[in-house]
């Protein structure tokens, strides 16, 4: 099916992992996942047949089961394999990251040991700006350049904690650990603050319970095998319908 064709003069965004398309209602868009990779900040790309179509699969899993648990999400309803309609929101151009072990940026920046279980999970916020390479700001810096008020970071903080029990506990239930992960949230015309974007092991870190073996992007980033057998194989762990 040619559904870029056909939607083809409607995109009004294209990002490394998604298109944003309009549809015919005015308060909703189409997000349609891509079959790119990429990795630090850009740098490292490929094409990665079926990428797309697993990612889709498992934000549309996730955002389930927030959902089940009384979490709010910008789905309206998922289309096809790898499309879904979403409420249009503002992005809050913060990246939300919770961390339950320590892995990647906190290792480098902090000194941890990868691997580290954090007493307590560790609320982390970037500043979405790839010029900038998505540095790390405080809550205060964040509020003085106007990118959340502080109450707004508060409800984001309470939210990505609840969503980290919710799929931590659901992960480890399948013998998997949920080591950290990524949110974006944005804003409703009424300035309600939902989930946005996508959950999946693009934008998680997930690893075989009691080891460090990852399925999920490190796999990419660190050239360790195929992403697709990866996803494929934490698809069939996590009981993700493909
Ligand atoms: N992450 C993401 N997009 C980004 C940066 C990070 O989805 O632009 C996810 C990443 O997959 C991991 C978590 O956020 O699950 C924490 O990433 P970290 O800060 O350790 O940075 P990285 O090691 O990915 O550079």
């Amino acid at each position: 099916m040619a559904a870029t064709e056909t939607f083809s003069e409607k995109l009004l965004y294209e990002g490394k992992a998604k298109q944003i398309f309009k549809t015919a209602s005015q308060g909703e868009i189409l997000i349609r996942y891509k079959d790119s990779a990429t990795a630090f900040n850009g740098e490292k790309k490929e094409i990665i047949a079926g990428k797309g179509r697993l990612n889709m699969a498992f934000t549309k899993h996730f955002f389930t089961l927030l959902e089940n648990n009384g979490i709010k999400t910008h789905t309206v309803k998922y289309t096809d394999e790898l499309s879904m309609i979403a409420k249009k929101v503002e992005i809050i151009l913060l990246e939300t990251i919770v961390r339950n072990y320590a892995a990647g940026s906190i290792c480098k920046r902090l000194g941890y040991e990868k691997g580290v279980k954090f007493e307590e999970p560790v609320f982390e916020i970037f500043y979405k700006n790839d010029d900038l390479g998505d540095p790390l700001i405080t809550q205060e810096e964040a509020v003085s350049k106007g990118l959340a008020s502080a109450a707004e970071i508060n409800i984001i903080k309470n939210q990505a904690l609840a969503i980290n029990e919710i799929l931590s506990k659901y992960a480890d239930s399948k013998s998997v650990t949920l080591v950290d992960f990524k949110l974006e949230f944005g804003r409703l015309p009424d300035g309600e603050i939902i989930l946005a974007d996508e959950i999946s092991p693009d934008t998680c870190r997930f690893w075989k319970k009691g080891t460090t073996d990852s399925l999920d992007k490190d796999v990419f980033r660190e050239a360790k095998g195929s992403l697709i057998e990866s996803y494929t194989k934490l698809a069939g762990i996590l009981g993700v319908e493909l």
